[in-house]
């Protein structure tokens, strides 16, 4: 007998393989199973098999156990398959044969009295996986088929299913001291390194990881396909090495055996992955550890195999040539590296690039990586695609009100409002996806999801009875409550706000004059000036009054060109035009006049509904206004395509009556689900609250700023907005328009993003997630003091 203990009780080599004759091996099945057959021998690392072809035809395999064999071990095995058949019977994996008295095992006593287990196998047909071509439709259906034998496993438990095993990838540290076998130097320090890292960094991370008892050992001799179809799965063989491990273990132990074998070892990888992923799908920290895992996996075959070639106890040519595979292999894929398979495996099975942990990435490599993707883009979206920032972010991951680059670089998100309760919030990804799982389809059928949101979102008036229109995007929101304005109050014109920004259609680019000449705006839009009290001409206590006068001028244009006043449409929240202040009452008074002349009002609510601005839900309502059309959009989904009209049902009537209005995917049963999972975070988390309160904690420090910093001209907003306007001067107000971009810039470098805004570029738009709590205004605030210093 030859063993040596590594670690604990572990041992590189059972005691010799068991040496029974075919004679007594024979003698054996006939006495406990009745079967009379020819016997051939078949190779084993620990036990002694048998071929046995029985007189009726059918085959068998006949293992007599070693005498090292632990019987819970054996009765684990057994178990195992009697599960395994019971769960999923078309699945290619041998049966126990029962003795004639119904055990799963017997046993024989070899020369010295010692009794040995037996057992009799079902014979799988096939032909070793590692003979046939390894085409990626058989590297998938293994990794399938891998997965169906887990999953069957899954319900089963055994009180040794945690036993003490060599190829157990969890005590590989315990095989470090043994590397002195491998000779080359170069070689050993490899596996070393392997090992090391896999104590350091792998097994650190497997502890809440998904766990089972599993196959572990599908490689490419033990798995069989079909005779006739050398990409059909025919038989997973050899559960000597069944554990209680990782689940993911085993697609990384099947995907090294693979890569043994395969050409391209790092598309074999992906390829048993993928196949894997079809029947149970991976998680995204299971992925990421594939290569480290198949590394690991191929050190331990070297590094044992390597042991029991220098301490031989029989023929070693097998063992020889084994090892002469794996070195390539192992150094093919050492070669591709960690973040390239990592790349692949992401690819292949569709996550998102991985999000590395600050250091992971060399910031140079970063960078090239940069460069070569703003190329691509700009070759194919074209060169004005607008991009943010002199250099600007390419952004990896999102989590609440933090923004991750692809440096792993967290930067506290001050800007995006589309995230309204928070970057991929678990509560609307669990909705997306199980919706997703289950249905979307279209408006043209019934389904539940809709009525119920549309029913939510009705409720949050107490006017009068709502309705709801859906659609994709803000543009068509406010170009849908533009039409249905015309259809029902059958005028044509339209008032807006002097420098709005309300979408992009064709119609709606007429309310959007942003950047355009006063001159080029259509004659049946009319502008009115911009109500704002801090470098307006009206700031007193008569300012509302004074600016909505001038729709008194802009309705009588209109009626004098013949269109009429179909609607007025306003942002409530200002927040294109700088999140200015407006007179309080100042909104009504203007409703009042366009109702009065015939028309109705479009809240705009894109950038001021769903609590924004804290007090309300809707921003008209902050004004104490009931619009008779609200547009919705941006973070009506928290990212996900949805626009909204709520309006009246007279005002549905008008239009329905005359277009057959139908949006493809507006309203569809996902796009409703993260609707409504964004009402449930609003109320759950009691956001409009926060809104109030962070909102005004982060504009109380701000002002505070002000005090110190003469360039902050102005602060100013409302709910979870803030405006801070920078002057080069603040008596002449003078814009600080390139140092606000240079605050903008300096802000990022800190960690902290925010936007532009206003008619002159001057305003430092802060707009964060609805989230946003007084500790992330206090990093804003001291980024901000730090930044406008070293303007
Ligand atoms: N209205 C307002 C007030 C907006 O700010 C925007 C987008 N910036 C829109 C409408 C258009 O929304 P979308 O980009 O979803 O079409």
């Amino acid at each position: 007998m030859s063993e040596t203990t590594v670690g604990e009780n572990i041992k590189f080599l059972d005691s010799d393989v068991p040496e029974f004759s075919t004679d007594a091996a024979a003698r054996a099945v006939r006495e406990l199973y009745g079967i009379e057959g020819a016997f051939s021998r078949l190779y084993s690392e620990r036990d002694q098999n048998f071929r046995v072809r029985a007189a009726d035809g059918a085959e068998y395999v006949f293992k007599i156990a070693n005498i090292d064999e632990d019987p819970g071990v054996l009765d684990l095995q057994h178990q195992a398959l009697a599960h395994v058949e019971a769960v999923d019977p078309d699945l290619p994996v041998p049966r126990v044969i029962r003795t004639r008295e119904g055990a799963m095992s017997g046993s024989i006593d070899d020369a010295g009295g010692k009794a040995h287990i037996v057992r009799l196998l079902s014979f799988m047909p096939g032909i070793d996986l590692a003979e046939v071509p390894m085409t990626p439709k058989v590297l998938r259906a293994l990794g399938a088929t891998t997965a169906r034998l887990d999953k069957a496993l899954r319900s089963f438990f055994h009180p040794s299913a945690n036993h003490v095993l060599l190829w157990d990838l969890k005590r590989l540290p315990e095989l470090r001291h043994n590397t002195d076998v491998i000779e080359d130097p170069d070689r050993r320090r490899k596996i070393e390194a392997a090992i090391d890292h896999f104590t350091g960094h792998v097994l650190p991370r497997l502890g809440d990881l998904r766990w089972q008892v599993i196959h572990n050992d599908a490689h490419a001799t033990n798995v069989l396909v079909a005779e006739d179809d050398p990409e059909r799965i025919a038989g997973i063989i050899d559960y000597g090495d069944m554990i209680h491990a990782p689940l993911i273990n085993d697609v990384a132990i099947a995907a090294a055996g693979m890569a043994e074998y395969a050409d391209d070892p790092v598309s074999a990888i992906c390829d048993v992955a993928v196949g894997f992923d079809g029947v149970t799908p991976l998680e995204a920290e299971e992925v990421d550890l594939i290569y480290d895992l198949v590394v690991a996996r191929v050190a331990s075959e070297i590094l044992i195999c390597t042991w029991r070639i220098v301490h031989p106890t029989g023929p070693v040519e097998s063992l020889v040539d084994f090892v002469a595979r794996f070195w390539p292999a192992f150094d093919k894929i050492l070669t591709a590296g960690r973040e390239t398979v990592r790349a692949r495996l992401r690819g292949a099975l569709k996550f998102p690039p991985y999000c590395p942990r600050p250091g992971e990435v060399d910031p140079a490599e970063a960078d090239a990586v940069l460069d070569e993707m703003l190329e691509r883009r700009r070759g194919l979206l074209g060169q004005k695609l607008y991009l943010f920032y002199d250099r600007p972010l390419h952004m990896v991951r999102g989590e609440g009100v933090w923004l991750y680059d692809a440096t792993g670089r967290a930067y506290l998100d001050a800007y995006n409002n589309v995230p309204h309760v928070g970057h991929s919030h678990p509560h609307v990804l669990r909705s997306i996806t199980r919706q997703y799982a289950a249905l979307c389809t279209s408006t043209r059928y019934v389904y539940g999801n809709i009525i119920d949101y549309a029913e939510r979102l009705a409720a949050t008036f107490s006017d009068r009875p709502r309705v709801c229109v859906f659609v994709n995007s803000g543009s068509e929101a406010t170009d849908i409550s533009w039409r249905m304005a015309q259809m029902h109050s059958g005028k044509s014109g339209a008032i807006i706000i002097e420098k709005a920004y309300h979408g992009g259609t064709g119609a709606i680019d007429a309310f959007s004059p942003t950047d355009r000449p006063a001159g080029e705006i259509p004659a049946h839009i009319r502008t009115i000036v911009t109500p704002d009290t801090y470098r307006g001409a009206f700031r007193g206590d008569d300012a509302a009054a004074r600016y909505a006068a001038d729709t008194d001028r802009a309705i009588a244009e209109l009626d004098e060109a013949g269109y009429g006043v179909a609607a007025v449409m306003i942002d409530a929240s200002f927040v294109n035009h700088g999140i200015i202040d407006v007179p309080a009452g100042y909104l009504k008074l203007v409703v009042e006049k366009v109702r009065a002349a015939g028309g109705v009002f479009i809240a705009d609510e894109v950038q001021s509904g769903f609590g924004r601005m804290g007090s309300h839900m809707w921003g008209c309502q902050a004004h104490g206004v009931e619009a008779e059309i609200l547009a919705l959009g941006k973070p009506i989904g928290n990212g996900l395509a949805l626009g909204a009209i709520v309006t009246t049902p007279e005002i549905l009537a008008s239009f329905t009556e005359r277009t057959g209005y139908f949006s493809t995917f507006g309203g569809n049963p996902v796009a409703c689900a993260a609707g409504g999972a964004v009402l449930d975070v609003i109320e759950d988390e009691q956001l409009l609250a926060n809104a109030v309160e962070t909102g005004e904690y982060l504009r109380q420090g701000l002002r505070a700023l002000a005090q110190r910093h003469p360039m902050i001209g102005d602060v100013r907003g409302t709910g979870m907005i803030a405006g801070v306007e920078l002057v080069r001067d603040r008596a002449t107000q003078e814009p600080a328009k390139q140092e606000t971009k240079r605050v903008i810039n300096a802000m990022k470098e800190k960690g902290v993003l925010l936007g532009r805004e206003g008619y002159l570029g001057n305003v430092l738009k802060i707009r964060p997630p609805m989230v946003f709590t007084p500790e992330n205004a206090d990093f804003l605030i001291a980024a901000l003091d730090d930044a406008v210093s070293a303007i």
